[in-house]
């Protein structure tokens, strides 16, 4: 099986994976240790990775590696995964409906954990955080072995996104796209929330009214529309260059 996985191209998971990193970047939602990962369609136990070593600004498909996901090991010969790749195993494992996971570590969402605020809903763009706010991993340590990747990803349950405190986040999504824009977002509400604790208590969503938002601002659509304006702000920056 895992010969038959090298054999595929890397090419699909590869570009886009490369794409969905330096999108991230040119956002300001990337540093030169996060990373982006996608469960291959084919093989639900296979992740696709952007390596330990490659930088986040010139990513390119070859940088982008096969994990088994069971095993925790790179398929093949190469460069090595990050060593926090147990974020994305232990996710996957226990979420049959995650397809991309990113992990990186942006600052509002970063201040907030510092003071002990939870990354709870003031904006109503793209809204997919549980009304209580984003699950907390009450830790600062890297996630470099397996029992703290369990740790994380059971912590997390069912949420879309859980903060790794005075550390970073952890999104995952449906598909690349979905995850991609979901950090995104996070961070945007994040920024707003840090701007309005200092003006006050900020009005959070919640109740029907959220329900509503999450109904109308969070379809497949909308996600596409994000993306394709993240993907060309990116492009006229100059941060795709290199990429088809
Ligand atoms: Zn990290």
């Amino acid at each position: 099986m895992l010969e038959a996985t090298l054999e595929k191209p890397a090419g699909q998971y590869g570009d886009l994976i490369a794409r969905a990193v330096r999108i991230c970047n040119a956002a300001d939602v990337m540093d030169m240790n996060g990373h982006v990962s996608a469960r291959d369609a084919a093989d639900p136990n296979v992740l696709w990775i952007n390596s330990r070593k490659a930088s986040r600004s010139t990513l390119t498909a070859a940088d982008v590696v096969p994990v088994d996901i069971t095993t925790g090991k790179r398929i093949g010969a190469g460069d090595e995964p990050p060593s926090e790749f147990h974020i994305h195993t232990e996710i996957y494992k226990r979420r049959p409906d995650v397809h991309s996971i990113v992990h990186s570590h942006p600052q509002h969402i970063l201040a907030l954990s510092i003071i002990g605020q939870p990354l709870r809903l003031v904006s109503c763009v793209n809204p997919f955080l549980p009304e209580e706010g984003a699950p907390t991993f009450d830790s600062a340590v890297l996630i470099n072995t397996q029992a703290r990747g369990i740790a994380v990803a059971e912590q997390m349950g069912q949420a879309g996104a859980i903060v790794l405190r005075q550390h970073g986040t952890v999104v995952a999504g449906d598909s690349v796209e979905q995850a991609v824009v979901r950090m995104i977002t996070a961070e945007l509400n994040a920024k707003l929330q840090v701007e309005t604790l200092q003006m006050g208590t900020p009005r959070y969503l919640v109740g029907e009214e959220l329900a509503v938002l999450v109904k109308e601002n969070t379809s497949p659509i909308i996600i596409r529309k994000f993306w394709h304006f993240h993907e060309e702000t990116a492009r006229t920056m100059g941060a795709l260059d290199g990429l088809a």
